[in-house]
């Protein structure tokens, strides 16, 4: 940091920040340790870190660099104010906003903006934001013109779009890269520091293998940000950000590829990374790919002997009208049991997303395809999210244009709440299907079966247990997604959504003391009752053989379709690879 003794440095500080989002009760959602980690905030950081090193700003100027993850550091706004004010110069950087973020980002932008200091913010896919940063300038529609400082060159090139407007331009309301996506290959390299990554659970790390999918899922706004052509780092590169976060005693990465599969790259990354691991580095990966990625020769062995444990798999739904109707053409819903046996018979945990909300979605339909993905599909974990329309995709843009109306808090588009209406269900019903779907799955029963089919393949059960009780208890116990989960919830009372009253705090100290209790004694009696479930499955020994009608191997023979597969047979397109269809049996 700093000056370092010279006489006549000069400092430029930096403060990094990512916001979080707000709770029902206008509160910031923010942990002692969050469990997911910010590859933006890791990405800019190393972006800023080489200009820091080549002292771009000129010999006598040192930049310094702070960020925080709002998601697990209370950001201190006063001190930061103070301190680059004491510098003399610097910015505050909001990144990685997502669209449920950007009321907090607003938030925050608003004070800092107040004492006169430069903001930005980088990433958020909306082209109607621009009209939220217009009245947080204080201007009356239009362009947002936050100022910035310069930041001339760069050591190595952003992959990321960093925007023109860091060079001191001016910010425009939208900014398309997707006619000319840098090249990865020497882009800079997303490190944190220690301090920060060890404020993530597990002290898990994250970086970008690659950028890019080829699908068209109408939901996904990452394919009009990173676009649809495979833009990957090189094996050097990856072994370079393994090497530097081992050095700090970082092993563990979120691989943020939103399709790793899809990586063209992937081999001769995951050839590297089995080669650090048999050089004695305890590399451990959770990757996202999709429903096809074991077709991919090679792929998921190579991916568990790279250090995969753990596997996030849009799954999405089992109904194909419902996938045909978001475009999620590549799912083919009679290859999932297939690609989740390839998966387990590699050990690698499966954590699968589903979305509730499609248009021919009603309660009973939704809680007959549960049961039989409980029944019939071996998936370690589901996780629910309401289908909603993110500023960026294809759906909401569809739905702007048709002037359907969707919810103007952005502070709701957490993929927990729901933001437009449903064709069958009303907005009550909708929201109380998302809150039954996770009790429906996570029942005693199906916790214990997932258990017994974990210890017939050889899966960890302890590893399995903990997952099962975050995801459990996430919802009804904090009232959060388990994506936005974290360990012991953080409120403080002055940190709450711009326009809404401060309380007392005669009012909020005892109620939150009761609060914090309430939620400590229900997480102890969840986590009793699993491992009470786990500790009988473990000692029995029947568990070791244990079978069920999911951990019956698929083939493409006729009599092994799964029966799901043949409930959902007269909605299968006929495409290459479909089984042979007999009459539906609804
Ligand atoms: S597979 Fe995933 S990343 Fe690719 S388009 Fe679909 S949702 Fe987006």
């Amino acid at each position: 940091m700093g000056h370092g003794g010279h006489m006549g440095k000069r400092t430029f500080k930096v403060v990094l920040i990512k916001p979080s989002h707000y709770d029902a009760e206008g509160y910031v959602i923010q942990w002692w340790r969050s469990t997911i980690p910010s590859n933006s905030l890791a990405s800019v950081y190393g972006l800023l870190d080489g200009c820091a090193q080549d002292h771009v700003l000129g010999p006598d100027v040192d930049i310094e660099i702070d960020a925080y993850d709002e998601c697990n550091t209370i950001v201190d706004v006063k001190t930061t104010i103070r301190e680059i004010t004491a510098a003399g110069s610097g910015f505050v950087g909001l990144v990685g906003v997502q669209s449920n973020q950007f009321p907090r980002a607003l938030d925050l932008g608003r004070r800092f903006r107040a004492a006169n200091l430069p903001v930005g913010h980088r990433r958020v896919p909306c082209q109607r934001l621009h009209r939220y940063a217009a009245r947080f300038a204080g201007r009356p529609s239009g362009r947002a013109r936050p100022r910035h400082h310069a930041v001339r060159r760069r050591r190595r090139r952003s992959h990321d779009g960093t925007p023109a407007c860091i060079n001191g331009g001016a910010a425009k309301p939208i900014y398309n890269y997707l006619g000319d996506l840098p090249d990865m290959a020497a882009a800079a390299l997303p490190v944190l520091p220690r301090r920060i990554v060890t404020r993530v659970a597990g002290h898990y790390a994250s970086f970008d293998a690659g950028r890019g999918c080829p699908f068209q899922c109408s939901f996904c706004t990452i394919i009009n940000v990173q676009g649809r052509k495979s833009r990957y780092r090189t094996p050097d590169d990856v072994e370079a950000i393994v090497r530097v976060n081992a050095a700090q005693g970082v092993t563990r990465f979120f691989v943020t590829d939103d399709n790793f599969a899809r990586n063209r790259n992937w081999e001769p990354i995951l050839d590297r990374l089995i080669m650090l691991r048999d050089q004695g580095l305890k590399i451990r990966l959770i990757l996202q790919v999709d429903t096809l990625c074991h077709r991919v020769p090679g792929f998921i062995e190579k991916a568990a002997r790279a250090g995969c444990n753990a596997v996030f798999i849009g799954l999405e739904n089992i109904n194909p009208e419902s996938l045909m109707g978001t475009k999620k053409r590549q799912n083919k819903i009679w290859e999932y049991r297939e690609m989740l046996h390839a998966w387990r018979d590699a050990q690698v945990m499966t954590w699968a997303g589903y979305i509730l909300g499609f248009p021919t979605d009603t309660p009973e339909s939704i809680a007959r395809d549960i049961e039989i993905i409980k029944r019939e599909l071996p998936i370690d974990i589901l996780e629910f999210f309401c289908l909603t329309p993110l500023p960026g995709s294809e759906d909401h843009k569809n739905l702007h244009a048709r002037r359907v109306q969707m919810d103007p808090d952005m502070n709701k588009y957490d993929l927990e709440h729901v933001c437009t209406a449903h064709p069958i269900m009303s907005k009550e019903t909708w929201t109380q299907v998302y809150r039954d779907a996770w009790s429906r799955y996570y029942t005693d029963a199906h916790v214990e079966t997932i258990l017994r089919r974990a210890v017939a393949s050889g899966l960890s059960p302890k590893k399995i247990v903990d997952a099962l009780t975050v995801f459990s208890g996430a919802t009804w116990i904090e009232g959060v997604h388990p994506l936005q989960f974290g360990f012991v919830r953080r409120k403080i009372r002055t940190q709450r959504r711009h326009g809404l009253r401060l309380e007392s705090p005669l009012v909020f100290y005892p109620r939150r003391a009761v609060e914090f209790a309430t939620v400590a004694l229900r997480w102890i009696r969840l986590m009793r009752r699993y491992r009470m479930i786990m500790r009988k499955v473990v000692a029995d020994a029947a568990s070791r053989t244990y079978t069920d009608e999911a951990l019956v191997v698929a083939t493409h023979s006729e009599e092994a379709v799964c029966d799901f597969v043949q409930t959902f047979a007269d909605k299968i397109p006929k495409t290459y690879g479909a089984p042979p269809r007999r009459v539906a049996v609804r």
